[in-house]
């Protein structure tokens, strides 16, 4: 059975006694550990020691930091046994989810990282197009931003959280990381692989509390990372405009998936299952809700309930036992209970589950729902649960329309064996990843864009601006060759100024009105 080793984890980690918060594992009830909840000024205190070893970092280089982090690399899958036993017991999610989706974006993402940040983040020469200076040298650069603060969320402790601080390493800041509540023990496993692997002392500082917490790194860092809800991001927006410090926010979704008549149904319905009920829905580009074309939504809907009946759900203690595990948190659990319930009282019937398990841990069946519209929140609001909602639609349009019909933005997934209409209709829906004749699997691209539109964010991660976000511009221009003197400088004479303002008009002033 996977089991944690809360020896191996020092719930105060230097921080100093004071409150703590425990820790439980969702699939059990039990107490796995217990950790400090820091104060502001505790809070402040990592700050400036976080502060003080930036410079040291940054002077290892582009070759120094990546050392490091590659060796984080290897740390990560030597003690691969014990990183997954601490994300399943805290998050109550599969060995599978931990293995394939957290270890495999986060080795994935080292690697690209450590090889593509310093190509990222070279000097550019810009080429000279303004009249202005013509015969200049311009060049842009970057620079660290200093301390960098990441919040991230508890569905994916490491990939949502540990995975923007390899950037924002990379590119020479420190970081401080203040993990969720509910799933701080990963990130602290993280901060002691990242010692083990020559990481100098408090470059990597992980500041675990509650919200409090998460609200004084917003007042001592020069940069934020957020990911969570769409409400606490506001709150985060709202916090740093008083510093006038820039954020990064990566919120919720509900994504949707659009089945076209001509589709792969087995294809699309292996995939409607699997991106829905993955990591037990707790995904923030997890399938939300699917329009299906009515000649095929019959077949589509047999072949989901056949597949979801199928789905083993339970503590994941040994590989290939269950599909799905538990729901991180009580809160969460509720939400979904409340979609359902709500829903079915509008009208919609659940073919599969529908309701919270019995017995301990925060479980709730896989569902689908038929029969549902837009006025019920299964299909408006985030569920983030093991639910999917079918919706039948007349055609692709009205499908497209449905899918825009909502405050957010983040992800969607389009099936049709016709690519080119498939690429065609992703282009119409307002979402900040599309994937045709797939799902999700955008999100282990790093070499793309990855950021929500609407409600769903602000900024992106991932592809060179996913580090680029985490330093400072710095444009340079240069003269080697001049005069001692500019034609334009102090004192005007009538005769140059003449003669500029004659220039200007021949060379801005020809051609026709509108003309390029
Ligand atoms: P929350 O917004 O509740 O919390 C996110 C983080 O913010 C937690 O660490 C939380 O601490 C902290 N926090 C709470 N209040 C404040 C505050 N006032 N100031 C600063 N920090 C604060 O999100 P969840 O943890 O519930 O995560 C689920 C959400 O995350 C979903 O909406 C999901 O869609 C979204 N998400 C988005 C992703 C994306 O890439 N777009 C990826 C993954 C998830 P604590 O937990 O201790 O309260």
């Amino acid at each position: 059975m996977a089991s944690v080793d809360t020896t191996a984890v020092d719930s105060t980690n230097g921080r100093g006694a004071g409150a703590e918060i425990a820790v439980e594992n969702p699939a059990t009830g039990e107490v796995i550990a217990h950790v400090a909840d820091l104060s502001a000024d505790r809070v402040a205190e990592l700050a400036r020691r976080g502060r003080a070893a930036q410079p040291g970092w940054h002077a290892l280089g582009f070759d120094g930091r990546a050392r490091v982090m590659l060796a984080m690399r290897k740390w990560l899958l030597d003690n691969g046994d014990r990183v997954v036993a601490t994300l399943v017991s805290e998050t109550g999610k599969t060995l599978e989810d931990a293995w394939m989706i957290e270890q495999t974006y986060t080795a994935g993402a080292l690697s690209f990282w450590a090889k593509n940040a310093e190509r990222m983040l070279a000097d550019e020469s810009v080429a000279v197009a303004t009249l202005a200076v013509k015969g200049k040298k311009l060049v842009t650069r970057c620079e660290p931003l200093g301390l960098v603060g990441i919040i991230g969320p508890w569905n994916y402790p490491i990939v949502n959280s540990f995975g923007d601080a390899i950037p924002a390493l990379l590119a020479g800041n420190s970081v401080i990381l203040k993990p969720s509540e509910f799933t701080p023990l990963t990130s602290l496993l993280m901060e002691e692989g990242l010692l083990e692997c020559g990481m100098p002392a408090d470059v990597f500082q992980v500041a675990t509390g509650r919200g409090e917490t998460g609200a004084a790194l917003v007042d001592e860092v020069d940069m934020i990372m957020f990911t969570g809800s769409t409400a606490t991001g506001k709150k985060v927006m709202a916090r740093a405009a008083e510093t006038l410090t820039p954020v990064a926010l990566e919120l919720g979704g509900k994504d949707p998936m659009i089945v076209l008549a001509d589709a792969d149904v087995e294809r699309a319905a292996n995939a409607a299952v699997y991106y829905s009920m993955l990591n037990g829905g707790q995904t923030c580009i997890s399938i939300e809700r699917v329009y299906v074309e009515g000649p095929i939504y019959e077949d589509f809907v047999q072949r989901v309930v056949d597949k979801v009946q199928a789905i083993r759900q339970g503590e994941s203690t040994a590989p290939g036992t269950v599909e799905v595990g538990a729901m991180t948190t009580a809160a969460q659990l509720s939400i979904v209970e409340q979609h359902v319930a709500d829903a079915v009282t509008k009208g919609a019937r659940a073919l599969t589950g529908g309701r919270r398990r019995a017995g301990k841990g925060h479980f709730f069946e896989p569902t689908v729902l038929v029969d549902v519209d837009h006025s019920m929140q299964a299909m408006t609001e985030e569920t983030f649960g093991p639910t999917l909602p079918i919706m039948r639609v007349e055609d692709a349009e009205e499908a497209v329309r449905l899918a825009n019909d909502s405050p957010y933005g983040l992800g969607a997934a389009i099936y049709t064996k016709d690519v080119e209409r498939g690429q065609g209709l992703a282009r119409r829906i307002e979402a900040g990843a599309v994937c045709v004749n797939d799902a999700l699997l955008n999100y282990l691209a790093v070499e793309l864009p990855m950021g929500g539109w609407k409600a769903s964010g602000l900024g992106s991660r991932h592809g060179a601006g996913g580090i680029r976000k985490f330093t400072k511009q710095q444009s340079l221009l240069t003269t080697r060759f001049a005069l001692k003197r500019e034609p334009f400088m102090f004192p005007y004479k009538a005769t140059t100024s003449k003669l500029l303002f004659k220039g200007l008009r021949l060379i801005y002033g020809r051609g026709k009105r509108g003309a390029r």
